[in-house]
C-alpha cells in the first residue's frame, strides 16, 4: 500500500544490505510498505544493491554518484553506471544534483556530474533522482535544460522548499517527494507545498536512515515509517489514507515505467 521511493538499505545503519535489512524488510511489509526504491550513491555501492533488489519482490535499486560522494569516485565514467542498466531491478539513475550547503568549493564538478547523469537518463529513457540543498536556482536551470533539450523526466526527492519553488519544479513536469521532514512542528512552508502539489505529481520517502518522521523523529529511519509521512499528507489534504496511498503508488509506476506494473506482486 505505501510507497518509500527513496531509502539508503546499503547504508552501515542496516549493516550494509546484511542481517538488519531483512529486519527492516519485515518491519516494512508489517506496516504495509511494499515498494522501495533503495538508493546507491557511489560505485562500489552499485552492484551489492543490485544484488539484494535481485530476489526481493518489493525492492527496486537506484544507482548514481551523490554529489557528496564525488571526490570518493573521481574517476567515474558514464560506464560505471550503464553496465548496470540492463538489469531489470535498476529502474533510476541518482541520486545525483547538487548540494552547496555542504560542499560549496566543487560546483563545477558537480554540474559535471549532474549533466553525465542526465546524460544517461536521456539515453537510456530512466527517470533522475535529483537531491537539491541549497542550490535551487542552479538546479532549476539544468533541469529545464535536461527536460527541453534531453527529455528527461524525473523526481526532485526529499523537497523541502516552500510553494514557489514546487511550483518551479511541477512547472517542468518533475514529481516531488517528501521525506520524514514535513511532519516537523516548524516545517510550514514543506507543508505548505505537500497541501499544494497535484495529487498526481507527489511521492513518499523515508530517506532512511535519516529524517525519521514524528513520532520517531531523531530516531534512525527506516522503510516501515513512511506510513507516517504518508498519513501526516492524506490528513493535511484532507483525504482519505488509501486514496492518497493509491495515487503514489500510480504516480510512482507512472514515473519509474520501467517496472511493468503486472510484475508487480502486491
Ligand atoms: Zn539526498
Ligand atoms: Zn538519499
Amino acid at each position: 500500500m505505501f510507497v518509500d521511493s527513496h531509502c539508503h538499505l546499503g547504508f552501515k545503519d542496516f549493516g550494509g544490505h546484511g542481517i538488519e535489512s531483512e529486519k527492516i524488510l519485515l518491519a516494512a511489509k508489517q506496516n504495509g510498505v511494499d515498494i522501495m526504491l533503495d538508493i546507491a550513491t557511489d560505485t562500489p555501492a552499485f552492484l551489492p544493491a543490485i544484488e539484494f533488489s535481485r530476489n526481493r519482490d518489493s525492492v527496486w535499486t537506484a544507482i548514481g554518484v551523490h554529489p557528496l560522494h564525488i571526490k570518493d569516485n573521481p574517476n567515474f565514467t558514464k560506464e560505471n553506471i550503464t553496465q548496470y542498466l540492463a538489469e531489470p531491478k535498476v529502474i533510476g539513475i541518482g541520486e545525483t544534483g547538487l548540494d552547496y550547503y555542504y560542499s560549496v568549493d566543487n560546483k563545477k564538478i558537480q554540474k559535471q556530474f549532474f549533466e553525465k547523469h542526465a546524460e544517461i537518463c536521456s539515453e537510456f529513457n530512466l527517470p533522475i533522482i535529483v537531491h537539491t540543498r541549497n542550490a535551487e536556482s542552479d538546479t532549476v536551470d539544468m533541469l529545464t535544460h535536461f527536460v527541453r533539450d534531453m527529455g528527461v523526466k524525473g523526481v526532485i526527492h526529499c523537497f523541502s522548499g516552500n510553494v514557489a519553488l514546487a511550483k518551479k519544479f511541477l512547472d517542468i513536469g518533475f514529481y516531488i517527494s517528501f521525506s520524514g521532514v514535513v511532519t516537523f512542528k516548524n516545517a510550514v512552508d514543506i507543508a505548505d507545498s505537500a497541501k499544494y502539489i497535484p495529487l498526481d505529481r507527489i511521492l513518499t520517502e523515508t530517506d532512511a536512515p535519516f529524517l525519521a518522521p514524528v513520532p520517531f523523529r531523531g530516531k534512525t529511519n527506516q522503510p516501515a515509517y513512511v506510513r507516517h509521512t504518508a498519513e501526516f499528507i492524506a490528513n493535511l489534504r484532507g483525504i482519505l489514507i488509501n486514496d492518497f496511498a493509491l495515487s503514489v503508488k500510480k504516480n510512482f509506476f507512472n514515473l519509474f515505467d520501467k517496472v511493468k506494473v503486472k510484475d508487480f506482486k502486491q
